[in-house]
């Protein structure tokens, strides 16, 4: 109690200096808040991002495993439609010239080309599809997660418009007959008529779990971990490969980072 007084008067005082532009109550949920809100066992980051490793992907099946698919789809209660124009995915394969479409030449492709590669939301630094949406269903958080407010989404579909990745699924009918796992009670089933997508497990992150698909992943081909913390395993990964992301020459940014 004491410390949050004295953040306070901290805060209090230098609204009263003006050397802050702030309005009080941002300053406020900037300086004091976070010290009534965080959850202890909650992973923090500042900008959480993804490597897959596709070599180690592809270690167990040259087709790839779905564990981390599974893992994902079950976890998040994603509806297995069975149509491909109504699917809806979170996590899944693509060939490689879908994947890196531009990066593929008939030469330097030969061994990888046929091969399955995982794709997901890159979360995006310039997310396009946060800045069409027009009632920020879709917005970013402050560590980089962008997410969706289901409640908010009018399904008018400009987020999948503006995704160049298409990581967006649209809900074209009720999707819970269809969910044909266990439902996870933790996690809120959609409706009709609502975009959905990967949210780097922002709920488990919360819990002080890594995403699911992480978590199942036996080869250890997925790492997850903040890019601004020089120790974590992505910068140490992005330090000691060479990396490739998708779609680079648009400037979205991905945080979705690939050794092939
Ligand atoms: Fe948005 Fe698509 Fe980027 Fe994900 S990959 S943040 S859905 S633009």
């Amino acid at each position: 109690m004491e410390s949050n007084r004295r953040s306070f008067l901290k805060v209090s005082g230098i609204c009263a200096l003006g050397l802050g532009a702030l309005p009080v109550a941002d300053a406020l949920a900037k300086a004091a808040l976070p010290n009534f809100l965080a959850n202890p066992k909650e992973l923090a980051g500042k900008k959480w991002a993804m490597v897959v490793d596709m070599k180690k992907c592809w270690e167990k099946s040259e087709k790839g495993c779905h564990d981390c698919i599974n893992a994902c789809h079950v976890f998040h209660n994603v509806p297995d439609i069975g149509t491909v124009k109504e699917e809806v995915k979170w996590i899944w394969q693509e060939h490689y010239e879908n994947t890196f479409p531009g990066q593929t030449n008939e030469f330097n492709v030969e061994n990888i080309k046929d091969k399955p590669f995982m794709n997901l939301c890159n979360h995006c630094t310039n997310p396009p599809c946060v800045r069409v949406c027009p009632t920020k269903a879709t917005f970013k958080r402050a560590d980089g997660i962008v997410m969706m407010d289901y409640h908010r989404c009018i399904g008018c579909r400009f987020c999948m418009a503006g995704c160049p990745y298409g990581s967006r699924s649209f809900n074209f009918r009720d999707p819970r007959p269809y969910i044909k796992t266990e439902l996870n009670p933790t996690f809120p089933t959609r409706e009709r008529g609502v975009v959905e997508k990967c949210n780097f497990c922002a709920e488990r992150l919360a819990e002080g779990l890594m995403p699911s698909c992480v978590e199942s992943c036996k080869n250890g081909a997925l790492a997850f971990g903040d890019l601004e913390d020089p120790k974590s395993t992505v910068r140490k990964l992005l330090a000691s490969h060479y990396t490739i992301v998708r779609k680079p020459e648009l400037g979205t940014g991905p945080n979705v980072y690939y050794i092939i």
